[in-house]
């Protein structure tokens, strides 16, 4: 889709501002440039041809976190988010598409054995220290500008990925009759492994069986470049394996990665495989919404512990939880949750009935972290500074543990802990509610 194939969602913006006050880039930044308003103004500069297609254009367009913010605080609903994705499309066609997306899209993502093998390569960079030796080369800048400054996000990595421990097949679960199916999101795979133990722990708990799936990427990192063809492929490659499954349902612990799955439809609108996509669609869950669904849970005897981005040590944090005294915790929106499927009370509901727990709400839950996929990667310090807004208001809550849904959030959000010095631990849903399971 082009900009001009957008000029009447592009032209709907009225310029009221109200969109201001929601963007985090632009609280961030203060410049008109960073928001719905400056990149809508922008987007009909170039249709009306007063902009020309240049790389002075790639801030305003990459700048955008796409966390849908400014949508909801728009009376006509402006998508932004969606309006700029599409004219990054455009952009790469215009001026060019660098040579670390092609190498991402289209060579690893499709295959999940070749994204395990680099990453396990580039856990054995981060271990043994050597891709500190490649910064300090620069031979990390061939990849951006920013990944250099952001090579101190992940201390270190796994050198197993899930599904490298857990292969792809169907396991036997505890439950009666559900055939459940768990796509398993590549950072939940190659990072946050303990976070996707304890989903599957908790998904054998309910299931009368549970399917590995041996998925690729859902899609969601190119679609997000604005490269729709790859993220076509990979959607492609998933709906044929969906079709081959005999589950019931769905399951993904990555917001993101859910919210993604629930858009095929959209994704191939005017595409023969639309019926396909549609098809598939009502049993794609959140583990989130899956969980609630469920409650009351079973046992399964597993605590929350070990989760990679752990400050203090998993037998710290174990201590910690299965002590008499109350536990803080509060809970970060991913936006794919929050405002991708609309997912929010679900979450807090699930904590709050957990024994042990204080639930306190933090301010600005529902803001993005700046974690926004690989953003922190290519915008190191207007992600810090988004994410410096998230850790003043976790500082106020005091809160143990910080618990989210995405694994993407978890990083950025485990990296701003660090930075600030804080004790809070941040843990994956599934994995308070495992923790649950052995109070019980
Ligand atoms: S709130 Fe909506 S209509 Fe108003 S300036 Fe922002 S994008 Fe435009
Ligand atoms: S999607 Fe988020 S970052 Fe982008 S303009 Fe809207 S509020 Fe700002």
């Amino acid at each position: 889709m082009t900009v001009l194939e957008n000029y009447d969602a592009i032209a709907k913006c009225n310029k009221c501002g109200f969109c201001h006050v929601a963007c985090p880039i632009f609280r961030s930044t203060g410049h008109e440039s960073g928001v719905a308003r400056g990149r809508l103004a922008m987007l009909r500069g170039i249709i009306e041809k007063r902009i020309e297609w240049n790389e002075e254009l790639e801030d305003p367009l990459f700048t955008c976190l796409g966390c849908e913010a400014c949508t909801t605080n728009c009376f006509g609903a402006v998508p932004t988010a969606e309006l700029v994705l599409a004219a990054r499309g455009e952009y790469y066609d215009k001026v060019g598409k660098k040579p670390a997306h092609r190498l991402l899209f289209e060579h690893l993502l499709p295959y999940p054995k070749r994204l395990h093998l680099a990453a396990r390569a580039a856990a054995y960079g981060k271990n043994s220290g050597a891709s500190k030796l490649a910064n300090a080369l620069g031979l990390l800048r061939i990849f951006g500008r920013d990944l250099p400054k952001a090579e101190g996000i992940v201390d270190k990595l796994p050198t197993s990925s899930f599904r490298g421990t857990l292969k792809p097949g169907t396991y036997p679960g505890k439950g009666e009759k559900l055939k459940i199916g768990y796509f398993v999101g590549c950072g939940i795979d190659v990072i946050q492994i303990e976070a996707g133990k304890a989903t599957f722990a908790a998904l054998q708990e309910r299931g009368k069986s549970v399917t590995v799936i041996n998925n690729c990427c859902c899609g969601l990192p190119p679609y997000s470049y604005g490269d729709i063809e790859n993220a076509k492929k990979l959607a492609k490659k998933n709906l044929e394996t969906f079709e081959g499954l005999d589950v019931d349902v769905i399951v993904t612990d990555c917001a993101s990665c859910a919210a993604f799955l629930k858009k095929y439809p959209k994704v191939f609108k005017d595409d023969p495989y639309y019926e396909r996509a549609k098809r598939c669609l009502p049993k794609v869950r959140d583990v989130v919404e899956f969980l609630y669904a469920d409650q009351p849970v079973g046992a399964t005897g597993q605590a929350p512990v070990g989760t990679y981005h752990d400050p203090h040590g998993a037998a710290a944090t174990a201590q910690k939880v299965s002590s008499d005294k109350k536990v803080i915790v509060t809970y970060h929106d991913p936006c794919h949750a929050v405002r991708g499927q609309k997912i929010r009370n679900e979450p807090r509901e699930i904590l709050k009935k957990i024994p042990g727990v204080e639930y306190k709400e933090m301010a600005e839950a529902d803001w993005c972290c700046g974690g926004a996929g690989s953003y922190a990667l290519t915008h190191y310090e207007l992600s810090q500074k988004v994410l410096d807004r998230k850790m003043d208001n976790v500082k106020k809550t005091n809160a143990d543990l910080l618990v989210t849904s995405c694994p993407g959030c978890m990083i950025q959000l485990a990296f701003g802990i660090k930075r600030h010095g804080l004790k809070t631990r941040v843990v994956h849903i599934s994995e308070m509610i495992n923790y649950m399971e052995t109070k019980k």
